[in-house]
């Protein structure tokens, strides 16, 4: 009898760790072949960001091209009408009556196995592989296997559950969607033949994102339209680990810097234009004042109307007393991204630059703290500068935490 595994999913896009998933079950329950199915999209998620069933249908091909025993089906997506699994495992028992078939399911949907259509059914017409991983305890699923176990066995038949151990993997198709809208890089998350495809048919960019990126490629210089792209990236980042919201940070991060390309006069006649007051430091260095600009231009030019975004670009450059997450991540992102360069005959300002890069994915108050004393420091020993009233009380607010 012909062993063979069944992994379907909606794969949106499929990523190294379904294929780890798929290996795990393939190499443990000495399967003949793993055939991947592609889940049509469920109405509940029908106005979401999923791409159509050909390019998943695609994506799962390329994915799995130089993967000897791994097979794609469209045997869902070419159903009509809804898909229960129960449907499928009929199908396929009635197509292939010399096989018995391993339905492969991740650790962390066996809890709402019971609930799916005809769970006994299902049982009765497979084998249940349940595959353990990133963040979920293992005893865990083998108490939720026993449970399922005892729930549908009867007087002449026990399901059939497997329990296999996946390599830890907290990737997931949407962060890799994400990733894509920010133009970060994906390597290694899914097959490069994968990735290859994604950009070609430029699959999960982000029109939106698209447009603020050209607008801002033709009003910045290349070495100003890198460090914006730089920030921006950064503040995912950040935002990812300290949970904030990655939207924010990324258009924060991309537009904080949007007024940078006028020249001093014209940062005198839209200061002007708009009513923004000016501190005496401002009047004197009227560079200073593109952060306040920036917030305007991106409400007014980019359409941006959130105020946590808006703040966050008005005080990149001075920071403020009790800055918001938001705030903290884009001023941090501005000064630690990886193109930002420190004159390397001060050892002081590039040790600085070193301790806040590593530091800000530990404790973002520390190095906001750090930051803004060498800020303050710098302006106060080395330059000529008058510091800005705003970029005093942020630092006596920080310095004591
Ligand atoms: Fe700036
Ligand atoms: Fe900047």
């Amino acid at each position: 009898m012909k062993r063979i595994g069944i992994l379907g999913g909606t794969f949106n896009p499929i990523h190294i760790s379904h294929i780890l998933i798929a290996r795990a079950a393939f190499n443990e329950l000495a399967l003949d072949r793993v055939i991947f199915m592609p889940s049509k999209n469920p109405p509940h998620k029908q106005d979401l960001d999923v791409a159509s069933d050909d390019d998943r249908m695609n994506m799962v091909r390329f994915a799995i091209e130089d993967e000897p025993g791994f097979e794609a089906s469209g045997l869902e997506l070419n159903r009509e009408g809804l898909t229960y699994t129960s449907d499928t495992l009929k199908i396929l028992n009635e197509t292939y009556p010399e096989a018995k078939f391993y339905f492969i399911i991740g650790g962390d949907s066996l809890a709402s196995f019971p609930h799916w259509h005809e769970p006994d059914q299902i049982l009765r017409r497979c084998a249940l592989v349940c595959v353990g991983r990133a963040i979920t305890d293992n005893s865990l699923i083998r108490n939720k296997i026993a449970k399922i176990r005892t729930m549908f066995s009867t007087g002449d038949f026990t399901p059939e559950i497997y329990f296999v151990n996946a390599p830890q993997s907290d990737i997931s198709s949407y962060m890799i969607r994400k990733y894509i809208s920010y133009d970060i890089s994906i390597l290694g998350l899914t097959k490069p033949a994968v990735s290859d495809y994604i950009f070609k048919t430029r699959l999960y960019r982000s029109s939106v994102y698209d447009e603020f990126m050209m607008k801002m490629e033709s009003l910045l210089s290349p070495h100003r339209f890198t460090h914006v792209k730089n920030v921006a990236k950064t503040a995912v980042k950040l935002a990812r680990t300290y949970n904030a919201d990655m939207d924010k940070a990324y258009i924060a991060g991309l537009l904080h810097d949007c007024a940078k390309y006028l020249d001093d006069e014209q940062m005198l006649q839209v200061a002007e234009e708009y009513n923004i007051e000016l501190e005496e430091v401002e009047k004197a260095s009227l560079q200073l004042v593109h952060a306040k600009i920036g917030a305007v231009f991106a409400r007014e030019v980019y359409g941006i109307e959130d105020e946590d975004i808006l703040n966050a670009i008005r005080y990149h450059t001075t920071g403020r007393p009790n800055m918001s997450l938001l705030e903290k991540i884009i001023y941090i992102a501005d000064y630690i991204e990886p193109g930002r360069k420190r004159d390397i005959s001060d050892p002081q300002a590039a040790r600085m630059l070193e301790l806040a890069r590593s530091f800000a994915s530990v404790d973002l108050d520390q190095t906001l703290k750090y930051i803004l004393k060498e800020t303050y420091d710098y302006l106060v020993n080395k330059t000529d500068y008058a510091i800005s009233d705003m970029t005093r009380k942020a630092y006596e607010f920080y310095k004591d935490i």
